[in-house]
Parts: structure tokens; C-alpha cells; sequence
């Protein structure tokens, strides 16, 4: 077992859809994966109008899993199908949302089921190409996908007139060299047509004109690796898994604090308290829950009062956060929220592109002042300058990176304020001062 497997413990909490083949061996094989529901989703399609496709899984709740949660029927809808172009389908599989680990596992222990999924995307919305764009660090997944791509063309599930249907459809794999910004989907469309992965402006949309300027839609691994359930099973199968217009599970990703860190997939709308309590084991040590951050670095962080949630779309946006990618990161009692806000500023300067100033400029401040502060340098006016460098970024850029940098902070300076209190009464980090004296 490697070590990535060892995160798939599972929990009898699990309604496994889309993992309920991870476990299954030689399930990469298209002899194996085909002996197991493979590619009936598939030829059920083929045999439907492509607008019924598309209603069933607009109807099914099914909603953009890499962070959005957009409706994936209405995002094809957009696709204008009489336009003269070419349509493309664009996975993004450029998974790199710190806390976020679960498209991996989809491309590595059932990569059948996303071409399924691509391929039945294409068929919706009048394409015949589709591109897997693949993050640069998960370069070694492309050898499992294309593999899994070339059995498809020799048994007849990609390639030409698809099951005697006269539907063409091909995948191709790409891989980025390993840039955040290029899972923003028109930095990734840029990437995929060659250029710096810088974003575009939008609208136009890329429903309308994206990649080559022609329609494409942009799904995420999760999302299309869940279609074809939904058009073998039906929508109202797959929406009553889930809360009302969040049909469906989600995979989340537990970890930080918790004691049985992993991929678990749980219906949507999962309580959130029994998340971190039945299924991830509860805190380590004994310790108690000071927040969560529950859907990865760009969301704003829950206090340990704030848990008694639904996880979809919805119940969280209610109480200020997102549902996000579905990392799910538990902090303890014993951890600096101060440090925390610097951890993760430091990784969106990092990985700012540098297109716009707001962002730019804003994360590389708010990383020396939350670094100044967090030393015990901070100036008494230091966490109202966060708060004011963030909301000059929020909604000013080009695109959600800015947001992604400010939301978390603000959500600490607020949440947190009396932790800045301390390290400037103190002139120094509290929580460094007390590990010194323990040890
Ligand atoms: Fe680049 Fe940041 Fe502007 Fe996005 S928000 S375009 S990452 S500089």
C-alpha cells in the first residue's frame, strides 16, 4: 500500500458513488472497469438527445465541484450548439487547492470513469475533443490516463462513430508545469493553447469563446466523474443523495488536526460537526477544535462555535464561508491563527501571477506585514492594515486568486483579533513562547 492509499481508510459513514471502485483490483483495466458498470453510461447516452443529457444532469443538483458549485447541466446549456465552431470539453485536473487531495484519487484509481464522464460531456454539447489538463506535479498520473485513454480507442469507447452511434469523440492529455493560477479555467485555457497561464477577462465566458475562441465548457475531474452515475442511476436518484440544489456527495479531504486524516466521500449537506467527530476520529491528543477551514486555503475559516453546519453550497455560503474544493482543515487549541494567516498569505504570493496590481501588490504586503507581526514587531495599527489591504483586493481583480487571499484573512483579523492583541502586548508570538517554556 503506498502512502496515498493509506488516506483512503474509509468510514461506514461513506455513500460511495464515485469512489465505490477504488478499492477494486486492476480497476484501471477497461476488461475490469467494464465487468463493473464500465461504459453502460456511456452507450445509455448515445442512445438520448443530447438536450436530455443535459437536463438530466442539470436537474440532478449536480453542482461544479472545484470550488464554484455552479450547476454543471446550466454551465453546458450555455455551450451555444448551433455556433458554425468547434466545441471542446476541458477537464481541469489541475487539483493544487492546499488541503484539497481528492481528484487525485479519481484519476489514479478509476481513470475509465472520468473518460465516461468527458466523453458523455462531449456528446451534450455537440464536441469532439476533449483535454485533460493535468496539473505539472500530477505528471505521473498521465501515464494512467493514457493508458486508460488508448484501451478506450481499442475497444471502441473513444475514436469514431463510438459504439455504432456516429458520434466522434477524442481526449487528449496535457500537463501544466505547476502554477495555482492555471486552475483558474481561462488561465488553464490559456496554458492549454500554449501561452503563459495568465487569466482572461470575462466575459465572453468560455461557454462562448474558450479554448482556440471556440465554445468549451470546463469541468472539474469530481464534477464529470460523477456523470455517469447520474445518466445511469437518473437525476432523481442523485439529487435525493444530497440537500435540496445539491444533489449528489462530495468527496472531502480531511486533514490538519484530526485523527484519521483522508478522502471520504459523504452525501452532501453532511453535518460538519460529525464530519471531524464519527468519521475523521475527533482531535488528536485530546486537544480542543479552535477552527476549520472547510473548503480549502481561499475560504474563510469557522471558529470551533461555527460547526453545527450543513456541508453544501448553500449552508455554509449561509454562515460566510464556501464549500470550496472539500478540503476540510481542522485546527487545534494549540495553533497561532497569526501564523496561520501567514502560511497562507505566503503561498498566494507565491503563486500570484502578477497580472494585476490589487493582487500583486496585496498579498506580497499582507505576507511582510503578517510576517513582521507575527515576529512581535506589529504596530498597533498592523491588523486594521490587513483588513484594509484586504477588502482593497476583494472583488478587484482580474480574477478569484485576489478574493482567495483576502477572504481567509479578513476571516482571521476578525475571528481572531484577540490573538493579534497578544502578540503585540507580549512583542512576541504567545504560542512560541509557550512551546519554548513546555519543552
Ligand atoms: Fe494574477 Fe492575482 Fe490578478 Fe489573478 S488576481 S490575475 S493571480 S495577479
Amino acid at each position: 500500500m503506498s502512502d496515498y492509499e493509506s488516506y483512503l481508510k474509509g468510514s461506514p459513514l461513506e455513500v460511495q458513488v464515485i469512489s465505490r471502485r477504488f478499492r477494486i483490483p486492476n480497476i484501471t483495466s477497461i476488461d475490469v472497469f467494464l465487468a463493473h458498470d464500465g461504459y453502460k453510461a456511456l452507450a445509455k447516452a448515445l442512445k438520448m438527445k443530447p438536450e436530455e443529457v443535459i437536463n438530466e444532469v442539470k436537474n440532478s443538483g449536480l453542482r461544479g465541484r472545484g470550488g464554484a458549485g455552479f450547476n454543471t447541466g446550466m454551465k453546458w446549456s450555455f455551450v451555444p450548439r448551433q455556433s458554425p465552431k468547434p466545441k471542446y470539453v476541458a477537464c481541469n485536473a489541475d487539483e493544487s487547492e492546499p488541503g484539497t487531495c481528492k481528484d487525485r484519487p479519481l484519476m489514479e484509481y478509476d481513470p475509465h470513469q472520468l473518460l465516461e464522464g468527458i466523453a458523455i460531456a462531449g456528446y451534450a454539447i455537440g464536441s469532439h475533443q476533449g483535454y485533460i489538463y493535468i496539473r505539472g506535479e500530477y505528471r505521473y498520473l498521465m501515464d494512467i490516463l493514457d493508458r486508460a485513454i488508448a484501451e478506450a480507442y481499442a475497444r471502441g469507447y473513444l475514436g469514431k462513430n463510438i459504439l455504432g452511434s456516429g458520434f466522434d469523440f477524442d481526449i487528449a492529455t496535457h500537463t501544466g508545469a505547476g502554477a495555482y493560477e492555471c486552475g483558474e479555467e481561462t488561465a488553464l485555457l490559456n496554458s492549454l493553447e500554449g501561452f503563459r497561464g495568465n487569466p482572461r477577462v470575462k466575459p465572453p465566458f468560455p461557454a462562448v469563446v474558450g479554448v482556440y475562441g471556440c465554445p468549451t465548457v470546463v469541468n472539474n475531474v469530481e464534477t464529470l466523474s460523477n456523470v455517469p452515475a447520474i445518466i445511469l442511476n437518473g437525476a432523481d436518484w442523485y439529487a435525493k443523495l444530497g440537500t435540496p440544489k445539491n444533489g449528489g456527495t462530495r468527496l472531502f479531504c480531511l486533514s490538519g488536526h484530526i485523527n484519521r486524516p483522508g478522502v471520504y466521500e459523504l452525501p452532501m449537506g453532511f453535518p460538519l460537526r460529525r464530519m471531524i467527530e464519527e468519521v475523521g476520529g475527533g482531535i488528536p491528543g485530546g486537544k480542543k477544535l479552535k477552527a476549520v477551514i472547510p473548503g480549502g486555503s481561499s475560504c474563510p475559516v469557522l471558529t470551533a462555535d461555527e460547526i453545527d453546519v450543513a456541508m453544501d453550497f448553500d449552508s455554509v455560503a449561509k454562515i460566510g464561508s464556501m464549500l470550496g474544493s472539500g478540503g476540510v482543515v481542522m485546527i487545534d487549541e494549540d495553533t497561532c491563527m497569526v501564523k496561520m494567516a501567514l502560511r497562507i498569505m505566503k503561498f498566494y504570493a507565491h503563486e500570484s501571477c502578477g497580472w494585476c496590481i490589487p493582487c500583486r501588490e496585496g498579498t506580497s504586503w499582507l505576507e511582510a506585514l503578517l510576517e513582521r507581526f507575527h515576529s512581535g514587531a506589529g504596530l498597533a495599527t498592523d491588523a486594521d492594515t490587513a483588513l484594509d489591504v484586504s477588502y482593497n483586493m476583494l472583488g478587484k481583480t482580474l480574477c478569484p486568486l485576489g478574493d482567495a487571499a483576502a477572504l481567509p484573512t479578513i476571516s482571521i483579523v476578525k475571528k481572531f483579533r484577540g490573538e493579534f492583541e497578544e502578540h503585540l502586548k507580549l512583542g512576541a508570538c504567545p504560542y512560541e513562547r509557550k512551546a519554548v517554556a513546555v519543552a
